[in-house]
């Protein structure tokens, strides 16, 4: 499979370029050549396969022609080895629960995997590549758990000073090693300015191999398109129409769920799902796509004012707003409104959600699902990442789970910086 860069459709690059660069030179999203559609005999057998199964079998249809199954198969097994499971909560409401790995939240789906494909693709290398990640709370854990320690790669994580829960930051901040936290003066938005800044920085880059883990890099975000065909695995063979809410930010959860769409996936409608930063639904709402300043709110890791991810979106239909709006339907919710969900849930369901699961389950109440039709929400982080918001809404303590008790006695080590790339290159230079 060749990938092309979406800003100049003619430049197109292995699989191997895509995964380690990451993002062309243009700073162009990469996009493989061609969607395939998964046969007919895997939707047939689908009610009967378990994760690890599909995930072969869609990663063989994506990139059997350059990784060896046996490799894949691997790299599978390593990545996904905790479970993904879908709940009932009501006749058609279900719940996918993405918050079972080691940082308790789905970006350990993408993180585990694309280190798999990059310790593939380095196994015979002996060049350091750096990983600049930019984070609004989950993907810079997710990511330092899966490349910690790993051969040959050193980790970059910037996040949004003050904008990120407490327990979030620890993760971010304790793992040392190959793993170096920067605490940026500013917020979501400016971190990932900094690290396309620094991506389209010859010097920078002349001297440094940098790639990126963001959802911008292919090997990330392909991997969460197996959860949604297991969802529909675990909903079991069923002629009702289906409806999946993504709680959204990057919008790299839900351009995979639209990927898995286009392999033939039968979902009726996919929703995105924002907080206030509303910058998908206003686009579906008037077809016009205008970033915005970011919003703070309780559900942090979706306050993104400029989703990295919609040139893809845009991509897999063609530019055809019609068609786009014919897939995809879109709502925004205030913290106000989250709360009142979080406690409805547990109301209604005994459910204790998270701040962003809440904005998916509105997500298919403000959708209006009929009698038939199947509504399944993303449940994308474990509720103790959030305690504060989570208690406060349910009146109910929530659980710490292994993975997060200790943490907050470990000592915490991060580099404050600003957000000018001037102090952000000048860092660097130290560093590397
Ligand atoms: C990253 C994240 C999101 C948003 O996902 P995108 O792929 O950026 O749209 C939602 N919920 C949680 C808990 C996250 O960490």
């Amino acid at each position: 499979m060749k990938f092309y860069d979406i800003n100049n459709p003619s430049n197109k690059v292995t699989l191997e370029e895509a995964v380690i660069k990451s993002i062309s030179g243009t700073s162009g999203l990469y996009m493989p050549e061609s969607i395939p559609l998964m046969p007919e005999s895997f939707y047939n057998s689908l009610a009967g396969l378990g994760l690890q199964e599909i995930a072969l079998q869609v990663s063989v249809a994506m990139f059997g022609n350059d990784i060896p199954e046996n490799d894949l198969q691997q790299i599978i097994n390593e990545a996904l080895s905790f479970p993904i499971p879908l709940k009932q909560l009501d006749d058609n409401i279900f719940v996918l629960e993405l918050f079972h790995g080691p940082t308790l939240a789905f970006k350990d789906v993408g993180a585990r995997f694309m280190a798999g494909f990059f310790q593939y693709f380095l196994r015979n290398q002996d060049k350091e590549v750096v990983i600049l990640v930019a984070t609004s709370g989950d993907t810079g854990s997710a990511v330092a758990n899966a490349f910690y320690n790993k051969k040959g790669v050193r980790v970059v994580i910037l996040y949004p000073s003050g904008k990120v829960s407490g327990l979030q930051e620890k993760q971010l901040t304790t793992m040392g090693g190959n793993i170096t936290a920067l605490e940026v003066e500013g917020d979501f938005d400016d971190c990932q300015r900094l690290v396309k800044l620094a991506f389209a920085d010859k010097e920078v880059n002349n001297r440094i191999n940098l790639t990126s883990a963001n959802s911008i890099n292919f090997a990330r975000l392909f991997p969460q398109s197996f959860f949604y065909f297991h969802a529909l695995a675990q909903l079991g063979r069923t002629l009702n129409p289906v409806v999946i809410s993504v709680p959204s930010g990057n919008l790299g959860n839900l351009t995979s769920g639209l990927i898995a769409k286009k392999m033939g996936l039968p979902v009726r409608h996919f929703i995105a799902a924002t907080n206030r930063n509303r910058v998908v639904p206003n686009y579906l709402s008037s077809g016009e796509f205008k970033p915005q300043q970011t919003f703070h709110t309780i559900s942090n890791a979706m306050d993104v004012g400029n989703p990295s991810n919609f040139p893809r979106l845009l991509e897999i239909y063609d530019r055809l707003y019609t068609v786009i709006t014919s897939q995809i339907k879109g709502f925004s919710f205030d913290d106000e409104q989250n709360r009142h969900a979080m406690a409805e849930l547990q109301k209604l369901y005994s459910y204790q959600a998270d701040p962003h699961g809440a904005i998916g389950y509105l997500g298919l109440r403000e959708y209006g699902l009929a009698k038939d039709t199947l509504g399944i929400f993303l449940e994308t982080a474990h509720p103790a990442k959030f305690p504060f918001e989570v208690e406060k809404a349910t009146q109910i303590q929530v659980a710490i789970p292994e993975a997060l008790k200790g943490l907050a006695n470990l000592p915490s080590h991060s580099i404050k910086i600003s957000n000018t790339y001037s102090n952000f290159s000048a860092l660097l230079e130290t560093l590397f």
